[in-house]
């Protein structure tokens, strides 16, 4: 009898089958590092990539144990796995990285405000509020966010009378979580901080980048943020770098920022995970955000990240309103036409409003970047047709 034979090094149980699963299996390949998924159903983007996996679901206590037996690590896709199993799984004996005690603070919006004020960081001012009176108190126009379960825009409203507040009150009722009130910030732009910090407390910090949302969808990203004050980009990656200890975050932590039009930054709020505004870092650094997770959950030395060329430009494919056929079918005309152009695809289905994948476009000047990587874009996303060249 010969027993099976042993891993070639750890496993590391990933909860969550997105495209950040899916890209994290790329460094891991490089790195030799087992990934173990806990998909939400079958075919889904990182089950297409990640040859151990399984199909079940994360809020199931013994679903998560099945998966992560054996594993010396757990990381995640998404916010979403239950606090009192991750604290569960900790109490297993597994590596829950990052910890329970962190990630409540990217979960849940109240929870986040309340520690941040306590450490003294910038953030709009904000309240909870319980009804709509209590807004009105606030000072309309604000903004209310679901402090639970919100993404891309979702669970976050504009509101500037007593009526507008119904919906998000209902919102908030239903599924059992609070409202938090936020001052309308009026931002110049938005930015973001990206740090990668171990358990051993190692930490790398990334350029700051300017970041567009449309809709409370992220569709651009500049690396680094076009003319920032260096004082004010320090200060951003110092915010973060604290931020990180201060919560004891492992693996990658995204720190959103509005920069306010009298040039200072206020927290919007916390990821921790690899983020949509660090995907630039693919091909524009010289250790990925997918990597530099990886590595920090390992608690192996982190990678440089400093950037590859003087400006990387990212766009988000999103599903348009036509049916464009397959994203497939744009490669032949993107490829030919920009051979620089770096192309990230999720095996998703093409469907309005949905995020199926980016391209990064790096170079020397700003301005090219943008018109390569948003042609690119526009290109797969079936936006430009076969005579609009
Ligand atoms: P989500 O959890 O959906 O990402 P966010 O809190 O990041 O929600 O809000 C989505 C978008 O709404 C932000 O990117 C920003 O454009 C806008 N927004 C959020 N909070 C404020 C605020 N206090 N003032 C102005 N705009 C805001």
């Amino acid at each position: 009898m010969t027993s099976p034979p042993e891993p070639p090094a750890p496993v590391l149980a990933v909860i969550g089958g997105g495209q950040l699963a899916r890209m994290m299996a790329q460094p891991a390949i490089a790195l030799g590092l087992p990934l173990r998924l806990l998909a939400e159903a079958q075919g889904v983007s990182a089950a297409q990539v990640i040859a151990d996996h399984s199909v079940g679901d994360y809020r199931d206590l013994d679903t998560l144990r099945r998966v992560t037996a054996g594993c010396s690590v757990v990381t995640f896709d998404h916010e979403h796995v239950p606090t009192s199993h991750l604290h569960a799984l900790e109490d297993d004996g597994l590596a829950v990285r990052p910890g329970p005690e962190a990630l409540v603070h990217a979960q849940d919006k109240a929870v986040m405000r309340r520690r941040l004020a306590e450490l003294g960081a910038p953030c709009p001012r904000n309240a909870v509020v319980h009804e709509a009176a209590d807004v009105a108190a606030f000072g309309f126009p604000c903004v209310l966010k679901t402090s639970r379960g919100g993404y891309d825009g979702k669970g976050v409203w504009l509101v500037r009378s007593e009526a507008e507040c119904t919906e998000p009150f209902a919102v908030a009722g239903a599924g059992g979580v609070e409202l938090v009130a936020e001052e309308y910030v009026e931002f110049r732009r938005e930015l973001s901080a990206l740090v990668a910090r171990s358990p051993s407390g190692q930490a790398a910090a990334y350029p700051v980048v300017e970041t567009t949302q449309v809709d409370g969808v992220c569709r651009e990203v500049v690396a680094p943020a076009p003319d920032l004050d260096p004082a004010l980009a320090g200060q951003a990656q110092e915010l973060a770098l604290g931020l990180a200890g201060a919560l004891d975050v492992t693996g990658i932590l995204a720190v959103e920022l509005f920069e306010t039009t009298d040039g200072r930054v206020l927290v919007n709020e916390l990821a921790m995970r690899p983020h949509n505004t660090g995907h630039w870092t693919q091909d524009g650094a010289e250790t990925s955000q997918f990597e530099n997770h990886l590595r920090a959950v390992m608690d192996l030395p982190l990678g440089s990240p400093r950037p590859r060329a003087r400006w990387t430009v990212m766009v988000n494919i999103l599903g348009g309103q036509h049916d464009s056929g397959r994203l497939w079918d744009g490669f032949p005309h993107a490829l030919a036409r920009d051979p620089r152009l770096r192309v990230h695809l999720y095996g998703k289905q093409l469907r309005p409003g949905r995020k199926v994948g980016h391209v990064n476009a790096y170079g020397d000047d700003l301005a090219e970047c943008l018109e390569r990587a948003r042609h690119a874009a526009a290109w797969f996303a079936g936006e430009l047709g076969e005579h609009s060249e």
